[in-house]
C-alpha cells in the first residue's frame, strides 16, 4: 500500500484542466480512500451546463452513503462541494440515479474505495447504462475490466437491463471483490492481433438498424465474427461496438446511435476510430488511458502504451498526484504512442 499524504483539506478548483466531472469523481474516489476531506469550487466549469447535474448528484450521495461522509453543497447545479468521509463500509447498495445519467461513472467512483475493503461489496446502480461522453457497459465489460483484472482487480459486472437518453432506465449489477493480490501492471506491445469482434444491438427500435451496422463495420474492417445483441430495457437507443482481441490486450470502440444520423454513418465513424488504433502500436485509446491512472497509482504502478494523451488524463495525473504519493510521467515513443508510467 501506498504512503498516503497526510493533510488538512485539500482545494480543488474544478475549472483546473479537462474541468469536467471526472475532477470530482476522483476526489470523491482518493478522497474515501484516504480519508483527506476535499473542497471543490467551480465544480464542471468548463461544461455547457456546470455545476452538480443529477449523475454527479448521485456520485456524490453514493460516496457519502458507503463512507457515512460529512457533506455540504450535495445539490442540483451546486458548483461548490465539501466534503468528508469517515469509514468506507463494504455490503449491498442500490442506487438510482433518477435519470438516464451514467450508472458506469458512478461505479467507476465507487470502485477504488470498495475494493479496498476486506469484504466483497454488491451494487445495483440504476440509469443510463450507453451514455455519450462516459464508459458504455460494453467497454466496461469488455475493456476496462479484463484491462485491470491484470491488476488483481476483481469485479463481476453485468447489464442487467441497458439504459439509453432520455428514458434511462438500465440497470447494472456488479460485486466488487476485494483487492488482495496486486499486481504491477506492465502492458508496452499488444502484441499479435487475434480477432476481431462487431457488435450491435437496437433496442426497441427496428433490428435493421443494428444489422446495417454490422454490415458496414464488416466491409470496412474484415471482421472475424459479427453479431446482434438483444438488450433488454425500456428505452430506446442504438449501439455498435468492435472488441479487438490482441496476444496481450483487449481494446473496445463503441459508438451510440443519434438522432438524425445514418446507422452506416455511426458505423463508419466506429469503423475510422478502429483503423486508426489498428495502424499504432499503443495498448490502451484515450479513453482507457485516463481510467488506468487510478488504480494503478492505488497498487503497484507500472507502465503502458497510449495512443494519445487526453486533457482527460493529464487532469487525472494532477488530482491523484495530489492525494497520492506518487509520480506519474508522459513520454512520447513516437507518433500515436505514448509511453505513461506510474512510479508508486
Ligand atoms: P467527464 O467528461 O469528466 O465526465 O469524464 C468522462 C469519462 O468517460 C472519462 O473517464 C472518459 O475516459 C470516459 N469516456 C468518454 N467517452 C468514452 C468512450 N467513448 N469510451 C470509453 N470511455 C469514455
Amino acid at each position: 500500500m501506498n504512503t498516503y499524504l497526510k493533510t488538512k483539506t485539500i482545494q480543488i478548483d474544478g475549472s483546473q484542466g479537462e474541468g469536467g466531472g471526472q475532477i470530482l469523481r476522483t476526489a470523491l474516489a482518493l478522497s474515501m480512500l484516504t480519508s483527506i476531506p476535499f473542497e471543490l469550487v467551480n465544480i464542471r466549469a468548463g461544461r455547457k451546463k456546470p455545476g452538480l447535474m443529477r449523475q454527479h448528484l448521485v456520485c456524490v450521495q453514493a460516496s457519502q452513503r458507503i463512507s457515512n461522509a460529512t457533506v455540504e453543497g450535495a445539490e442540483l447545479h451546486s458548483q461548490k462541494l465539501f466534503f468528508q468521509p469517515q469509514q468506507v463500509q463494504a455490503g449491498h447498495y442500490d442506487f438510482q440515479i433518477g435519470s438516464a445519467g451514467s450508472t458506469i461513472l458512478v461505479l467507476q467512483t465507487l470502485l477504488p474505495a470498495l475494493m479496498m475493503q476486506d469484504q466483497a461489496s454488491q451494487i445495483s446502480i440504476h440509469g443510463g447504462t450507453h451514455n455519450p461522453m462516459a464508459p458504455t457497459a460494453d467497454f466496461i465489460a469488455h475493456c476496462f475490466l479484463p484491462t485491470i483484472e491484470k491488476m488483481g482487480i476483481h469485479v463481476d459486472f453485468e447489464c442487467e437491463r441497458a439504459g439509453f437518453f432520455p428514458i434511462g432506465a438500465g440497470q447494472i449489477n456488479a460485486v466488487i471483490h476485494p483487492w488482495t493480490k496486486q499486481t504491477k501492471y506492465t502492458a508496452l506491445e499488444k502484441g499479435q492481433v487475434i480477432d476481431l469482434q462487431g457488435y450491435a444491438a437496437a433496442l426497441n427500435i427496428p433490428d435493421n438498424i443494428a444489422d446495417r451496422e454490422l454490415e458496414v463495420l464488416h466491409n470496412k474492417l474484415n471482421l472475424n465474427t459479427r453479431k446482434r445483441i438483444n438488450f433488454k430495457g425500456i428505452s430506446q437507443g442504438n449501439t455498435a461496438f468492435v472488441v479487438l482481441n490482441y496476444a496481450h490486450h483487449q481494446q473496445v470502440f463503441s459508438a451510440l446511435g443519434e438522432m438524425r444520423k445514418s446507422a452506416e454513418k455511426v458505423a463508419h465513424d466506429l469503423a475510422k476510430e478502429v483503423k486508426a488504433y489498428l495502424t499504432t502500436d499503443a495498448i490502451a485509446d484515450e479513453y482507457l488511458a485516463d481510467q488506468l491512472l487510478l488504480p494503478m497509482a492505488l497498487g503497484k504502478g507500472g507502465e503502458f502504451t497510449a495512443q494519445i494523451i487526453s486533457e482527460h488524463t493529464k487532469t487525472q495525473a494532477d488530482m491523484i498526484q495530489k492525494f497520492i504519493d506518487c509520480e506519474i510521467t508522459f513520454t512520447e515513443l513516437k507518433e500515436n504512442n505514448w509511453q505513461i508510467k506510474v512510479s508508486v
